[in-house]
């Protein structure tokens, strides 16, 4: 074997760090699709529907197959601003604006909105994004609480004690994921408006796993629970059920101009290529336009849940709870044999302990598929 052009020592430490992941069960690779998709995020089954493959084509051929500079520059074609009105009239926003990646999105909103003084409450089990963006706010000043998963009374007695001690003019901001993407089950947006308006904090909503999916519109869980329109700052992504790829941040205009001028990953980064903004807007126009695919999807994960015996939730997340890592892993491998791309969820996306099969259900499946894996799981997890 040739010798490795990186220094001894730091070929010591990867190979120290990787033994370490293998000891422990805890090493990923990344493999190839296998068999029927029941573990993408790919819900109403647009990422490979014809439509928005033809839409990105004649996106490319009318405005070029990339960008070459970030909006501010001359990134902005007529299609990113088509798809931001687009986006904002279906979220009852006053504005919107386009993110690289639901990821970019997270990690920059938080920095760019909070300061020394103020501070962010996050929901224990928000996305690793969102986690990432507590950690830039807290490099930048801002202090970071993590309340208990849905525990909106423990929020309430966090942010009564935080306005206790806070400075004057110091910000509170909470931020959420509407339906949480390892669990499927959901916040309760009302609840958490009323607790903010209370407290004059911000609310920040992740519906990366709800949009296209909840509501009569297909707009997210807040059209879902009644409250279309009134979260302040509503963050979703247009590669999970819209087919296509990036993310995008509903709010008024105030916000969307703080955003333009502060928000690091929206600043420093490459707009989004059109075929990718002519995919996204055929696919907004098909979640809207054919509800019977959140429907489906929906439908699916009912009865997936109904004959695991686990409670209803709005959304097509079906965890499978495990346990342990190997035996997570085992489980995910016998269904792969038989046909089934499930996958183990293993720490440090879930806590210690609480390693899952992570199930998802899409309009692409039929009543059938959705019974035979039904009928394997309840084989293999011995549900008599
Ligand atoms: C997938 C996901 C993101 C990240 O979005 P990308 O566009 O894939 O980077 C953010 N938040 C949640 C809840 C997600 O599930």
């Amino acid at each position: 074997m040739a010798d490795s052009p990186i220094p001894a020592p730091w070929l010591d430490r990867l190979r120290r760090s990787a033994e370490r992941r293998r000891a422990l069960g805890r090493d990923r690779a990344i493999h190839p699709p296998v068999g029927l998709d029941v573990c993408s995020n790919d819900y109403l089954g647009l990422r490979r529907d014809p439509r928005l493959a033809e839409a990105a084509a004649a996106a490319a051929r009318a405005h070029g197959a990339g960008t070459g500079a970030a909006r501010l520059l001359r990134g902005t074609t007529p299609l990113h601003e088509a798809l931001e009105a687009e986006l904002a009239t279906w979220k009852g926003a006053g504005a919107c604006l386009l993110f690289n990646t639901g990821y970019q999105a997270n990690a920059t909103l938080l920095p760019a909105l909070l300061g020394p003084g103020d501070a962010v409450f996050s929901d224990a089990l928000n996305h690793a994004s969102l986690v990432d963006g507590c950690r830039l706010a807290r490099a930048g000043g801002a202090a970071v609480q993590v309340y208990r998963h849905l525990d909106l009374a423990e929020l309430a007695r966090r942010l009564e004690a935080w306005r206790a001690e806070a400075a004057p003019g110091a910000l509170a901001l909470v931020a959420t994921d509407a339906v949480f993407s390892m669990d499927g089950d959901a916040a309760d947006l009302p609840g958490l408006l009323d607790l903010c308006g209370r407290f004059e904090a911000l609310l920040l909503v992740d519906e990366a796993h709800a949009t296209g999916l909840l509501g009569p519109s297909g707009a997210g869980l807040a059209e879902h629970q009644g409250v279309p329109g009134q979260v302040p700052l509503v963050m979703g992504t247009l590669g999970k059920a819209l087919g296509a790829f990036g993310a995008f941040v509903c709010a008024g205009p105030e916000l969307r101009e703080h955003l333009v001028n502060t928000a690091r990953g929206f600043i420093f980064s490459t707009a989004l290529p059109p075929p990718v903004i002519g995919a996204a807007l055929e696919g907004v126009r098909i979640a809207r336009a054919e509800p019977w695919r959140r429907a489906r999807a929906l439908g699916h994960a009912q009865r997936l849940r109904e004959a695991l015996g686990q409670p209803g939730a709005p959304s097509a997340i079906v965890p499978v709870p495990v346990g342990a890592d190997a035996e997570a892993v085992r489980l995910a491998r016998i269904l792969q044999a038989r046909g089934f791309d499930v996958r183990a969820v293993r720490p440090p996306t879930v806590p210690e302990g609480s390693a899952r099969l992570r199930i998802t259900t899409g309009a692409h499946l039929e009543e059938g598929d959705v019974a035979s894996l039904a009928a394997a799981l309840r084989e293999i997890l011995r549900l008599g």
